[in-house]
């Protein structure tokens, strides 16, 4: 059978996610809260799941669009038309997809900034584009190298991904380098896929900037998020894609062929717990003193932890620890001391030879300080 994904396996989260159960380990690998939403937004749900239980409109329930709308308002100062600029999707993963494909043509370059996130490789190569793939330096803090990026455009550009809060580094975007992007994409037709599924989990007081916030980027952006992240429902697969009315509407020819619509009565829970500003303005101080906790556990321990500035991921570097290759390293840990985590090097396309894994530290405190005291007695 002549496969159209010849290069493609499972995924790095399904693979550790099941060596976990496997091995009844503690799972700090694929990424999601190991706790529940909270119980407001379950009686929401309950209640919504009376009369709501048929197709929602293509683009959305217009009052869940409106809240998004509003949303963007209150947290970034931005005017969205909710009914021209917003598409409720079910999850990120489906935003990402119909972006690319609603504006990628065959032989059509896509930028992508290693370690890039699984989902977009693929989706490039799917549509017939030509994924181009630069590396950004741990050394340098994951910064990206706008000389080289500068160097990288061709005529064949057609979008570059961005990803902030990023996954899997915890490092997180300034205003300089919204600047420093909008400076090279200027005066061309290259579009942005930007990837803010973390827009609400940045930390030590610090500021996210979305593309959203420079006219520039804004004017030839697609912004996908996720619900998942900020309430911790990641199984609910919901999500939205913000974009010009120019591209929303070649975005929502896609996604009606993809999923049509999504969840209805998601839409409506949702749409009535948006409207609290508290349900996601405390979002980062709750991850914060889970990546606090986590990181004391390892003081004074040869593991090197990397800077998380946002997500819910933790990069620490093993190399004084072992010099087995990050995918060998994880795979032994979950069987032999029960940790699950992510080895980095499956995100780049030329993996470097850093020695560094992801733990995904969602996840109640006890679990933390466990896989924590397994890890630094090693
Ligand atoms: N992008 C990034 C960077 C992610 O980490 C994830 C999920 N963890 C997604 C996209 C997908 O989000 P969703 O589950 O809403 O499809
Ligand atoms: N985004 C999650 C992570 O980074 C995984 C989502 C998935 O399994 N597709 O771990």
């Amino acid at each position: 059978f002549p496969s159209k994904q010849a290069q493609v396996q499972t995924t790095i989260f399904t693979k550790m996610s099941a060596l976990a159960t496997e091995y009844g380990a503690l799972n700090l690998s694929q990424g999601f809260p190991g706790f529940d939403c909270s119980e407001e937004l379950q009686a929401l749900l309950a209640f919504y799941s009376k009369g709501h239980n048929q197709y929602a409109p293509m683009a959305g329930v217009p009052v869940f669009k409106q809240s998004i709308a509003d949303k963007t308002k209150l947290f970034y100062g931005i005017e969205m038309d909710a009914q021209k600029e917003v598409t409720v999707v079910s999850g990120a993963t489906e935003a990402l997809f119909c972006a690319i494909h609603c504006c990628v043509f065959p032989g059509d370059e896509v930028i992508m900034f290693d370690p890039s996130y699984d989902a977009y490789d693929p989706a490039v190569r799917l549509a017939g584009g030509i994924p181009i793939h630069l590396a950004m330096d741990a050394q340098k803090g994951f910064q990206i190298d706008w000389e080289l990026l500068a160097r990288t455009i061709s005529p064949k550009t057609r979008a570059i991904m961005v990803n902030t809060p990023h996954n899997p580094t915890g490092a997180i975007w300034s205003e300089e380098d919204l600047n420093a992007l909008a400076e090279i994409v200027k005066g061309t037709n290259i579009l942005i896929i930007s990837d803010e599924v973390y827009e609400h989990i940045v930390f030590d007081g610090k500021k996210h900037y979305s593309v959203l916030l420079h006219p520039e980027l804004r004017k030839r952006s697609f912004v996908c998020g996720s619900f998942g992240k900020t309430y911790h429902i990641t199984g609910w697969k919901i999500g939205y894609c913000l974009a010009p009315e120019y591209l929303t509407r070649e975005f929502q020819k896609l996604h009606q062929w993809v999923t049509f619509s999504s969840a209805t009565p998601l839409q409506y829970a949702l749409s009535d717990y948006l409207k609290e500003p508290k349900h996601y303005l405390g979002l980062a101080d709750f991850y914060q003193r889970k990546r606090d906790l986590f990181a004391a556990a390892f003081a004074g321990s040869r593991w090197k932890l990397l800077p998380s500035h946002g997500s819910f991921f933790q990069c620490i570097d093993y190399s004084e620890i072992s010099d087995e290759l990050d995918v060998d390293l994880a795979v032994r840990l979950t069987k032999e001391i029960q940790v699950a985590s992510i080895p980095i090097s499956v995100f780049y396309q030329k993996p470097p030879s850093d020695k560094i894994l992801r733990f995904c530290f969602a996840k109640n405190d006890d679990i933390l300080l466990e896989a924590a005291s397994r890890l630094v007695q090693l």
